[in-house]
């Protein structure tokens, strides 16, 4: 889908390596993002789908390849740079300042803020379940909270790309439920994602493309509608022919 006045591409990927150490956790990744797309990050663990992320981020440095975003070349800006462009992140484990209210953390992430519709009576809009906790610390919020908080945090600074990663890792499953309600209302407003998920299912569900990672590459990539379960399953575990991508 291309928004009118948007570049095709949001953002552009291209042959990004990054590593940890000595360690390659992302080798030769390449893909591209249009706006309204939602793309579902999927692979098992050490793939390097956090990696990826936070090299999109600009919170780990590339060890080769550029992140293109809006057509411009943002490989050597810094994430809060990046921030300012219409680039967030939900990274997981949701890193709130816990000792900070709901509210105290959502204006902080202001301060980065890019003009845009959000603010904090937007957020709350759309996590409705965040307004009587306004006050409280976030530290004592429950797991779904919190991430519903960090989410709304990302939403602040009024993205053009979200990347999200793992929001539903350690919450109960009403919890997930009410996140994804939350997420999928985001859609109608034409963000942009880019989500890592474990459940794969609820990743096929949500997104409308799909890239499977395997071993710091991309073992399959295409739209959700062309990919059966069982041709990811089969990259995911690395029992994909090379060259088998379904990229459109
Ligand atoms: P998970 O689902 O477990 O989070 P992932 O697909 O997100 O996995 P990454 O976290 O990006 O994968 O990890 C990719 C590789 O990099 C793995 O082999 C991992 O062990 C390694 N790695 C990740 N973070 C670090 C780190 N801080 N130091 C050293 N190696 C790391």
């Amino acid at each position: 889908m291309t928004v009118r006045g948007e570049p095709a591409n949001l953002l552009q990927v291209d042959a990004l390596e990054a590593r940890h150490g000595l360690l390659q956790a992302v080798r030769a990744v390449s893909f591209s993002c249009a706006p309204g797309d939602v793309i579902a990050l999927v692979g098992a663990n050490g793939a390097g789908k956090t990696t990826l992320l936070r090299a999109i981020a600009g919170a780990h440095p590339l060890a080769a390849g550029r992140v293109l975003f809006d057509g411009a070349d943002v490989t050597r800006l810094r994430a809060p740079q990046r921030v300012r462009l219409g680039i967030a992140m939900v990274p997981e484990g949701r890193r709130l300042f816990g000792g900070m209210s709901v509210e105290e953390n959502l204006r902080v992430a202001a301060t980065y803020a890019r003009p845009g519709p959000w603010g904090v009576d937007s957020v709350l809009a759309a996590f409705p379940q965040l307004r009587p906790k306004l006050k409280a610390l976030a530290g004592t919020l429950s797991g779904g909270q919190q991430q519903a908080t960090a989410i709304a945090r990302a939403l602040m600074t009024n993205p053009r790309l979200l990347l999200l990663d793992e929001v539903s890792l350690g919450l109960s499953p009403i919890a997930v439920d009410q996140v994804y309600q939350s997420l999928q209302a985001l859609l109608g407003q034409g963000t942009t994602i880019v989500l890592v998920e474990q459940d794969l299912t609820r990743a096929m569900h949500f997104s409308r493309r799909v890239l499977c990672m395997l071993e710091g590459g991309i073992a399959l990539q295409g739209e959700r509608d062309a990919l059966s379960r069982a041709q990811i399953m089969d990259a995911y575990f690395g029992l994909a022919r090379a060259g088998a991508s379904a990229e459109h």
